[in-house]
């Protein structure tokens, strides 16, 4: 029986999720080779395929012509997976849309403010329908297995949804908050081990908000710890500036 079809795809993004996706250890590797056939991958091979089983896409749209190649891909593929939080909440790319359009470009490319096309960063899935995700910047690479074993054998995808405090609690870490500095933990996904906060830093929320999270609990947290809403916001832009129930339609 021959092995479902996998694509690699990128919009604009450091192609670092992409890395992780082949950085596996050989053992991972084979294990992942043993499921799918890699069909197009442009970090890693020339040839092209046709119809994909799973089309992965990195980074978020930041171009009108960017959206034409989307749906073809989404034409061509049974699932389409946003992979990191480039593609999946349109990550840090999206830090430009409190900024007008003059003052970005003209930033960014002083000496020629025109020369490239660019508008409104956003996530693949204002665009299409995307069936699965990847969280985070950049990717675990031992999820992103996890979640192409669970889609080749028709299964939802195992992501946690509870929030990063919980992993933080489990290593037994002294909150941040009790050195009055903010983390946005409470209302994040978990899933990376609360990789920031266990390493002497605190959560800004690279992999998107819990379902249904609280935040005016959130909001509660920096009051307790005289931590004014502006500041909250401030974390939240990082990587949440897609997300209306904070940000309204202000991006
Ligand atoms: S999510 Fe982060 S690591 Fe992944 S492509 Fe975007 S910027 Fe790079
Ligand atoms: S440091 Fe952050 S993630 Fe850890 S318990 Fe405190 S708020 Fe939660
Ligand atoms: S602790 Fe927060 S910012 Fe750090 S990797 Fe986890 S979700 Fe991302």
């Amino acid at each position: 029986m021959s092995k479902p079809k996998v694509a690699f795809f990128d919009f604009a993004c450091c192609e670092g999720c992409q890395l992780c996706a082949i950085d596996l250890e050989p053992e991972q590797l084979l294990d992942l080779v043993s499921v799918v056939d890699i069909v197009e991958f442009r970090e890693a091979m020339s040839e092209t395929g046709d119809q994909l089983d799973i089309a992965f896409v990195e980074g978020s749209i930041t171009r009108d012509s960017d959206i034409d190649r989307l749906k073809k891909i989404r034409e061509r593929a049974k699932l389409v997976v946003a992979l990191g939080a480039c593609s999946m909440i349109a990550g840090i790319n999206a830090l430009k849309n409190f900024q007008t359009k003059a003052e970005y470009t003209q930033a960014v490319y002083p000496e020629d403010p025109n020369k490239y096309e660019t508008t409104t960063a956003k996530a693949i899935g204002e665009i299409i329908q995307v069936d699965a995700f990847i969280p985070g910047c950049p990717i675990d690479t031992g999820e992103f297995l996890r979640v192409t074993k669970n889609l080749v054998l028709g299964k939802t995808p195992d992501i946690p949804t509870y929030p990063v405090c919980v992993e933080c609690k489990r290593n037994e870490n002294v909150c941040v908050y009790e050195k009055g500095i903010q983390c946005l933990g409470p209302v994040i996904r978990a899933g990376c081990n609360a990789r920031c906060p266990s390493n002497g830093g605190y959560c800004f929320g690279c992999r998107g908000l819990i379902p249904e999270p609280n935040i005016n609990s959130q909001q509660d947290i920096m009051q307790k710890y005289g931590l004014t809403y502006e500041k909250m916001l401030e974390k939240f832009k990082l990587f949440l500036q897609r997300n209306q129930e904070i940000f309204g339609d202000d991006q």
